[in-house]
């Protein structure tokens, strides 16, 4: 433990429908939680050891065969109590997720309201599972599709979304008829444990969801628990693919989102003006610790790239940076003190390398949060292929300008980038955002829609190394991931037409 978290309230697991210290008791292995706008260690949250996380597996797997029949109504009707609940409780939610993650509260409550959509949807459950029939597929014969639930399934998710990842997730699956075990982010536990005792007041089973904090200890037991049947994880590129080759290998079903960087197309007859603010939200929103921020802006001519600098640098200059539970605030700091490193480690990369520091966010000073993660927003132009800042995911406030000719160049650019996950152009030429959308090798795309977060009733996802899996998270691929498809042939005989043996195999020749 550290000297600094001795004082402080420890946050612990949900199983059961209670709270949990875990079996470790006082002995469990714990981590500072820290308070990013002011680099004070707040809590401490305990890491569940493999017993722990096997004690909220077994709660999952008693609760499973009662919720499993629970009529889908039922089931839905617990959504749409929550949502409810949710909205009551928002303030409350949004400034335990800036405690610890350190967004400003707008954008905290922007996160919960996108995850009550999530839990608006899975409200739908009884019009999502209504499965296909067909009738007379044969003489007297009928055939349908139904989706039933796999049984339990597990959640591991990121510190930048520590609400709206959730919801992206339990909510469907528990809709299905699944029962659950959530992983958070060690580094934001408490609006997720929060959360959880909010859906037990909602009428939620005891059991159905359960929440362990921890690392890679109870990472690994929901991995290899022949009782998980399921994994859902979003967080970056290499856990993700180490989630995916684990899981798969240990005969579950897995889609596991990854890292991304995102790039955002200008063409020459764009709105300028529109485009660099829908850029400022983008690149800077959330301190650029959204998978779907923008970090590179591909300018096609180099007047473009000189309207768009100048646009941005005006802009940035107005910016008001500081702690996020202060409304006046546009950013606030970044998570925690190794990425805070991390992050201006890549700035002064950058410059090594040769890209144009326009902007510098390092030097700036919150009065009263000196030891807080603040970094300003930083701006490079000429960023090329190579570098470390083109090539990495920062995430971090730092937007990159790169130099295009055309947009082929620009695309050709983005498709040859490990990642694939959002991209955007702004043009006011159809014909020119047609050809981007119908050919780009990204997953969500938008036209002068800077973050095309798909809405909770159609599917997210990325391309390439964003995502590792067949189905996209949440919306219509979440009800497919979260049921099997079972079909069923049924003929009931009557006297009159019973057949004799017959070889050749069924048709309807
Ligand atoms: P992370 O990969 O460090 O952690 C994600 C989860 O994995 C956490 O619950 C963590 O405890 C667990 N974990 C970490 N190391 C592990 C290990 N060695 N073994 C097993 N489990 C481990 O990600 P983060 O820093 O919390 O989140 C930021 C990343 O998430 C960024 O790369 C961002 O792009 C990505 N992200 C992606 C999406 C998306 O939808 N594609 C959405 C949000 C965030």
């Amino acid at each position: 433990m550290n000297d600094s978290t001795k004082q402080v309230a420890t946050v612990g697991h949900w199983i059961n429908g209670e709270a949990a210290t875990g079996a470790g008791g006082v002995q469990a292995r714990t981590q500072p939680v820290y308070d990013p706008a002011t680099g004070r260690a707040t809590k401490q949250v305990s890491l569940a050891d493999k017993a722990t996380v096997e004690s909220a597996i077994a709660a999952a797997q008693a609760a499973y065969p009662a919720w499993r029949n629970t009529p889908p109504i039922k089931r839905a009707r617990v959504m749409s109590k929550l949502k409810t609940l949710l909205e009551e409780h928002a303030d409350e939610i949004a400034a335990l997720i800036t405690s610890e993650n350190g967004k400003v509260l707008a954008d905290a409550h922007g996160e919960l309201q996108r995850g009550i959509e999530n839990v608006e949807y899975a409200s739908y459950a009884t019009e999502l599972l209504k499965g296909e029939h067909s009738r007379n597929v044969g003489p007297g014969i009928d055939s349908w599709s139904e989706f039933q639930a796999l049984g339990v399934v597990a959640g591991i998710t990121p510190f930048n979304f520590p609400v709206m990842v959730p919801l992206w997730m339990w909510p469907m699956a528990v809709v299905c008829g699944n029962t659950f075990v959530l992983k958070p982010s060690e580094r934001t536990p408490s609006s997720t444990l929060r959360i959880a005792q909010l859906a037990l007041e909602a009428g939620l089973p005891p059991g159905v969801l359960n929440v362990v904090n921890g690392d890679k200890e109870a990472v690994d037991t929901l991995l290899t628990d022949p009782r998980v049947k399921a994994a859902s994880f979003v967080g970056s590129t290499p856990i993700a693919e180490y989630i995916y080759t684990t899981g798969c290998a240990n005969g579950k079903r897995v889609q596991a989102l990854g890292g991304a960087k995102n790039f955002a197309v200008v063409m020459p007859d764009a709105d300028i003006p529109n485009a660099v603010s829908a850029l400022m939200g983008a690149a800077y929103g959330s301190c650029g610790e959204r998978c779907m921020a923008i970090p590179l802006v591909a300018c096609i001519g180099d007047a473009t790239a000189d309207a768009v600098i100048a646009g941005l640098s005006a802009e940035i200059a107005k910016m008001k940076v500081g702690p996020g539970n202060d409304n006046g605030n546009d950013m606030g700091p970044l998570v925690t003190k190794p990425h805070f490193e991390k992050v201006r480690s890549f700035i002064e990369a950058g410059e090594k390398e040769g890209a144009k520091l326009v902007v510098d966010g390092r030097n700036v000073k919150v009065a009263g949060h000196e030891e807080g993660y603040y970094l300003g927003p930083c701006l490079f132009d000429n960023v090329k292929p190579g570098m470390s800042i083109y090539q990495n995911e920062i995430f971090g406030p730092v937007l990159g300008i790169i130099r295009a000719k055309t947009l082929q160049e620009a695309m050709d650019m983005i498709d040859a980038h490990e990642y694939g996950n959002g991209t955007c152009v702004f043009t006011r030429d159809g014909e020119a955002a047609r050809y981007f959308t119908d050919h780009i090798q990204v997953g969500m795309v938008g036209v002068n829609v800077p973050l095309p977060v798909p809405v909770a009733y159609h599917s997210f996802g990325g391309w390439k190394r964003s995502l590792f899996g067949d189905l996209h998270a949440y919306g219509p691929d979440g009800v497919r991931f979260y049921t099997k498809r079972k079909t069923i042939t049924q003929r009931w005989p009557s006297a009159g037409v019973r057949e004799g043996a017959v070889f050749s195999f069924p048709s309807s020749r």
